[in-house]
């Protein structure tokens, strides 16, 4: 079953810029792509598009069997983690991740369920009643991935998560959602620059260059010494 789907999806900013030329690939449920490629070759705008953040130019765009082009991020089912975490500031831990919950009504106790098992699942429960500011780079980014989980879509989105973080605690938390992924079975689509984390996370590799897909497959075929 496929549930990420693209189908000649092109985009061109209002400025002429071709950032993706076009795109066609399926991603199963339950799989791990990494869309890798150097800095502005449309990585992070091709992710984007599939959010729900960027208008597709041309193409068509479907998740779970269904065309999302011209859906808002909200009714399609994905949740996404930033680079820079996007916490509300004002908020503590507990009430960020409750938050889009709440908008949406859910039941107290089912709120409390959620958030319950994202800081189990993350090891934050300690952190609940702090505040972003109170929080190393490492613990807000888990923060991040728990807002993303509660929202429990059947596909996560991650734009260069770990980017932000030392080299020490970006391998803790690469083996940490690669942890999370096998526990969820949730399909992931995960930006990165780096082609050592595109090599151990990826069940399947896209990679980009200048707005073209050039080469999709597992990280053993696109990495291996000729
Ligand atoms: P990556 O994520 O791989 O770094 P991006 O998707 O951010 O690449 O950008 C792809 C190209 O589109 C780059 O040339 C970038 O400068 C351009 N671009 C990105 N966002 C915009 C925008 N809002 N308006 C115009 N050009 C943009
Ligand atoms: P919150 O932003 O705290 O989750 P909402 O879910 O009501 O609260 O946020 C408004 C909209 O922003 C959502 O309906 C959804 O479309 C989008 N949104 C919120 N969180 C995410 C996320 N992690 N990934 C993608 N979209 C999100």
């Amino acid at each position: 079953m496929s549930n990420v789907s693209l189908h000649n999806v092109r985009k061109v900013y209002e400025n002429g810029r071709v950032a993706v030329a076009s795109a066609s690939f399926e991603i199963a449920a339950g799989e791990l792509v990494v869309l890798v490629g150097p800095s502005g070759c449309g990585k992070s705008t091709l992710l984007r598009m599939i959010a729900g953040l960027e208008s597709i130019t041309a193409g068509d765009l479907a998740i779970a069997g269904t065309r999302v082009n011209d859906l808002a991020p909200r009714d399609r089912d994905i949740a996404m983690v930033f680079q820079n975490y996007a916490l509300y500031p004002h908020m503590t831990v507990a009430e960020n991740l409750a938050f889009g919950m709440k908008l949406r009504r859910t039941p107290r106790a089912e709120i409390d369920r959620r958030v319950g098992d994202a800081a189990r699942m993350l090891g934050i429960e300690a952190l609940l009643k702090l505040r972003p500011a109170e929080l190393s780079g490492g613990q807000r980014q888990r923060v991040a991935v728990g807002r993303a989980l509660v929202r429990q879509p059947k596909v996560f989105l991650l734009d260069e998560p770990l980017s932000n973080l030392d080299a020490k605690l970006r391998l803790a938390m690469r083996v940490e959602i690669a942890r999370l992924h096998r526990t969820l079975g949730a399909t992931m689509v995960y930006v990165t620059h780096d082609q050592v984390e595109a090599m151990t996370l990826g069940h399947r590799i896209v990679v980009m260059s200048d707005g073209h897909v050039q080469q999709i497959d597992t990280p053993m075929r696109i990495y291996e010494k000729p």
